[in-house]
């Protein structure tokens, strides 16, 4: 059974300018209705204000929610910040909120969108307006729904925000897996990042990931795990620059479930990213990521 967390809101009309696709979101959910035998859609509330201000600085966050985000500032985001866009990024972060309730409840559920990982306290950038994983995991911590939260960001480019927004604590550790190569430029700090050469294929970077997990998992014994799950590492995708394979993407979702739920640990994935001209081909990348994964916690827990 698959639960995941989806809001109309998340499919915002295209902007005027801009390549983002906002309509990856309605084709995702398609193929989920598609491909998907058992699902559960969730719908989210917007992540309250205050939740964003915890990581965001409010002037920041004041501009997104009036529409007011300065043009160099958009410039950074790639896309306008229109009043639909402001209220698309609160019901984001609040599903990927959602997403993380519901697995403590089902071992695993997954957010349709979010995944924000470039977002800083007071600028968006690469596509990304509020970073969903940071508000989530430090609205958990502080509410007591977790003591510890791994964030594994395995999306190809780094997690830069992620990383930032979060430096320094000591209940959250930030693992990104991503390609040296690509954007960010400037590389940011996580906990631990692991920066892969250009076209490496499924076996070499499956070996990587189970390292980098099985340490990460033993060393920081979170209780929490959320996961940024991007399939712009496949071969076919139009930013990446690894070439993993579809069954090479679903060998490494099965991996983090079953790493995770070997230490009794819930997964709450974020969409991330994944672009392509073939918008259909890169929603079904995403559907299947998700159905694998709770295929996955399906089998741990029978
Ligand atoms: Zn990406």
């Amino acid at each position: 059974m698959l639960h995941i967390v989806h809001h109309s809101d998340y499919v915002a009309p295209r902007p005027k300018n801009g390549s983002f696709v906002f309509d990856k979101y309605q084709l995702v959910m398609d193929a989920i209705r598609e491909h998907a035998p058992e699902h559960v859609v969730h719908e989210p509330g917007p992540m309250p204000r205050h939740w964003i201000e915890a990581v965001h600085d409010p002037a920041y966050v004041e501009q997104v929610l009036t529409a007011s985000v300065p043009r160099e500032t958009e410039r950074r985001i790639g896309f306008p910040v229109s009043a639909e866009i402001a209220s698309r990024v609160q019901y984001t972060s609040g599903g990927t909120w959602l997403a993380a309730k519901l697995a403590l409840d089902h071992g695993y559920a997954a957010n349709s969108a979010g995944g924000s990982h470039h977002a800083l306290a007071d600028t968006g950038a690469g596509y990304c307006v509020f970073n969903d994983l940071a508000i989530t995991a430090n609205r958990l911590l502080a509410e007591g729904d977790a003591r510890k939260i791994l964030i594994v960001d395995l999306d190809v480019h780094q997690g830069d925000g992620t990383a930032v927004l979060l430096a320094g604590r000591t209940d959250v550790f930030t693992l990104s897996i991503h390609s040296e190569r690509n954007f960010p430029t400037r590389k940011a700090c996580s906990s631990r990042d692991i920066a892969l050469p250009d076209a490496v294929e499924d076996d070499h970077y499956l070996a990587i990931l189970d390292r980098a997990l099985t340490e990460s998992l033993a060393d920081f014994q979170p209780d929490m795990l959320l996961y940024q799950a991007g399939v712009d590492p496949h071969v076919d995708d139009r930013l990446g620059r690894l070439a993993l394979s579809d069954a090479g993407l679903e060998r490494r979702e099965r991996m983090v479930i079953r790493r995770a739920r070997d230490r009794f640990i819930p997964v709450a994935s974020a969409l991330g990213g994944g672009y392509g001209h073939d918008h259909h081909a890169v929603a079904l990348r995403h559907a299947r990521s998700m159905i694998a994964m709770a295929d996955e916690a399906a089998c741990q827990r029978s």
